[in-house]
């Protein structure tokens, strides 16, 4: 009996979507042990804006690894960590006049949502965060309570009063969520005392990829501001130049208190995540908030060596042309297909929503066929009725055109 056929009864770390063993990939596309092409439309769910194995980042990494430079360095200050401050304050926070303390932490993204949390607890001596609707923000224990699914948060105590707030689309058309937030805040008869922070992110990603509008984010930003609220944002999966430009926000043009990147910071797939945080907020006390994997060094120079790429390669330009193709794709070729599909998104991350047409399957039969034609794409949302495309943001053209095509086919065939 192979790993795989055992996979029902002692192994857990399986996957049941895409049923095989893959051993190579290059670019945006994943191989399989058969030999079998796959496009990838997954990207790990936005570790891979620059493609896999990218090849002006590994060179970086293959130098660094072969002139026996640090591999852990936990608290001492190292070569590879200063250069990615460095070039992280040059090329992404100068530039736009953001001025965040980075706080480097634990490997995954979680580590980071955790920090955020804990940190307006601390500054702003309250318990309560405020989440929306169809929020993910990670599988820990705060980032859990934090995280609106109920199915994957049952039986889990929440750590703090947690409470959920509507989010602005789709579910909520036409429902002032700001207005709701503040009646809330301000009827003593409501129940629920004023958080430390909101969390929030631009895009629900997990949720079903639901793309707030920008007078929403602005409003949020100002409805924390006349309150004395800290406003985190997650941009673990859409920050990374996923929407274009580096930070998701930057489209509203507010500026969070604090700001949670992981995913593609690393630039290579390399677990990293940090914590970016008002200068005023940087109230811990030192060694309040460490851990072992706290900034591993291959990320780090993972993540200079993908800033440099960014840059020389004009990837936000990049990005905007092959959005431009995605959002015409979709709406004249995907959209007509069948009056009760909905198509949303921005930058590199879309859906294709099939809730209003699903019966819990119908999104799953067209990923399947998908994937036996040779493209890897997940299904996120309530119920899992959303395809989500996110494509390494390098993609060729002439690869997300045949992974598009692939696509409409399997709709077709399903809807027929
Ligand atoms: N926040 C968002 C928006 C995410 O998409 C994810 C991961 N999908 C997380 C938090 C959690 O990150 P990690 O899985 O690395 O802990």
């Amino acid at each position: 009996m192979n790993i795989f056929e055992q996979r029902e009864s002692n192994v857990r770390s399986y996957c049941r979507s895409f049923p095989t063993v893959f051993h190579r990939a290059k670019g945006a596309l994943v191989y399989s042990e058969s030999g079998k092409e796959n496009i990838d439309f997954l990207a790990g769910a936005g570790a891979l804006n620059y493609g896999h194995n990218n090849d002006y980042i590994k060179q970086k990494v293959l130098s660094y690894l072969d002139a026996d430079a640090m591999t852990h360095g936990l608290d001492l200050h190292t070569a590879a960590k200063e250069k990615f401050l460095a070039t992280f304050s040059e090329q992404v926070l100068i530039p736009k006049q953001l001025d965040y303390r980075i706080q480097c932490c634990g490997p995954t993204g979680t580590n980071a949502v955790e920090a955020a949390l804990k940190l307006a607890r601390k500054v702003k001596n309250r318990t309560g965060i405020f989440s929306f609707m169809g929020a993910y923000h990670g599988m820990t224990q705060g980032s859990l309570s934090v995280t609106g699914n109920t199915a994957i948060r049952s039986g889990i105590e929440s750590f703090a009063q947690v409470t959920f707030m509507p989010y602005p689309y789709r579910l909520m058309d036409g429902f002032d969520t700001i207005h709701y937030i503040e009646s809330v805040l301000n009827d003593i008869h409501s129940g629920i005392e004023k958080p430390a922070a909101i969390i929030f992110e631009t895009v629900q990603a997990e949720g079903g990829i639901v793309v707030a509008p920008i007078d929403w984010i602005q409003q949020l930003r100002a409805l924390c501001d006349r309150n004395d609220i800290l406003l985190i944002c997650d941009d673990i999966q859409v920050g990374c130049g996923r929407t274009g430009p580096f930070f998701s926000f930057e489209r509203a043009n507010i500026i969070p208190d604090m700001v949670i990147l992981s995913k593609s910071i690393s630039g290579y797939g390399f677990p990293m995540s940090l914590l970016l945080m008002k200068q005023e907020l940087d109230q811990w006390q030192p060694g309040e908030h460490t851990g072992t994997f706290r900034g591993y060094q291959l990320a780090f120079v993972g993540g200079t060596a993908a800033l440099e790429y960014r840059s020389s390669t004009d990837l936000e330009k990049v990005v905007r042309l092959k959005e431009t193709f995605l959002r015409t794709f979709l709406t004249e070729e995907i959209a007509p297909l069948h009056p009760k599909i909905e198509i949303r998104g921005l930058g590199l991350i879309w859906g294709i929503d099939l809730a209003a047409l699903d019966d819990g399957n119908f999104a799953k039969k067209i990923a399947t066929r998908c994937f036996e034609q040779g493209l890897i794409i997940e299904r996120v949302g309530r119920r899992d009725t959303v395809l989500k495309l996110l494509p390494p943001l390098t993609i060729e053209m002439p690869i997300l055109r045949r992974g598009c095509t692939i696509l409409k086919q399997a709709i077709e065939e399903c809807l027929a």
